[in-house]
């Protein structure tokens, strides 16, 4: 035999898995920021943000361990606390963490501009709406309610700690599809705004767009966002964009209000028999 035949997926896209913080909604993700430098900071521990912002859509206790790896992060804390931090010291973080995450998400619930408008269109489309997240269920009881207060609720929501694991796993976007009902995984997109977003959208076998002026990456809100003049914003945008794309983005757009353009392009490789 000279050749063998390929399944192809060319049928319609049929969901897309969103994740939260810096994608759906708190412009920026600032929430688990300012969550770990306060926790640091209440140990004698002064991180930068960007140490804080380095294990960024990973589960948090991942979250917090990416950070301690990192050579001033693990620097400050040697100096601060006498020898480096431990595996448990890295669950005694967590546990202080999760209290810290859970009393103030709710001042982070405000959908992302255009989200609204895009969901919109995708129900019209028979998309239909799935989202991981790097927050555990806890986090996400309080965060889900206040965000369906202002008009956002997905189809399905998968935390981390109801999988083996998170990302960069793909565990979660499988989940999403057996609870969504939708196969195959060709057939679904990952959104996200941070590089394990990408990881885990590519892992699962899906597409994955990627999201540079309102996420992690970036690290400005929406008032940043707008005082910035046309070259600082370019400028942004591109550093975010390469990072994105040298994780494997399919496509990378500035935010959420730009994902049915970019779902479109998704389609027409689709359409035209290209794979994930
Ligand atoms: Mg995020």
């Amino acid at each position: 035999m000279d050749f063998i035949f390929q399944r192809t997926y060319r049928g319609p896209l049929k969901a897309v898995v969103l994740d939260w913080a810096g994608t759906a909604v708190d412009y920026g993700s600032f929430a688990p920021t300012a969550v770990f430098l306060r926790l640091f900071e209440s140990l004698g521990v002064t991180i930068s943000a960007a140490d804080a912002r380095s294990g960024m859509g990973l589960m948090k206790k991942d979250h917090l361990r990416t950070i301690l790896s990192r050579p001033a992060a693990a620097d400050a804390w040697k100096s601060a606390r006498g020898a480096s931090a431990t595996e448990a010291d890295i669950d005694n973080l967590f546990e202080h963490f999760v209290p810290m995450q859970l009393d103030v998400l709710k001042d982070y619930a405000e959908p992302i501009p255009g989200l609204q408008g895009t969901l919109k269109e995708l129900r019209q489309r028979g998309i239909k709406i799935g989202s991981t997240t790097g927050y555990i269920r806890s986090m996400m009881d309080i965060l889900a309610p206040e965000a369906a207060k202002r008009g956002y609720q997905p189809d399905c929501i998968v935390c981390p700690d109801e999988v083996p694991a998170g990302r960069p796993y793909p565990w979660m976007c499988y989940q999403n599809a057996m609870q969504l009902g939708v196969y195959p995984m060709a057939a679904m997109v990952k959104v996200g705004d941070t590089l394990t977003d990408i990881e885990e959208g590519l892992n699962a076998g899906m597409w994955t767009i990627g999201l540079s002026m309102t996420g992690n990456l970036a690290g400005l809100n929406e008032t940043d966002v707008k005082a910035l003049t046309i070259e600082q914003k370019n400028e942004v945008r591109k550093q975010a964009e390469k990072q994105l794309y040298q994780a494997g983005a399919h496509f990378v757009v500035d935010g959420i209000w730009d994902l049915t353009a970019a779902l479109d392009k998704v389609q027409a490789r689709l359409s035209q028999g290209w794979q994930v």
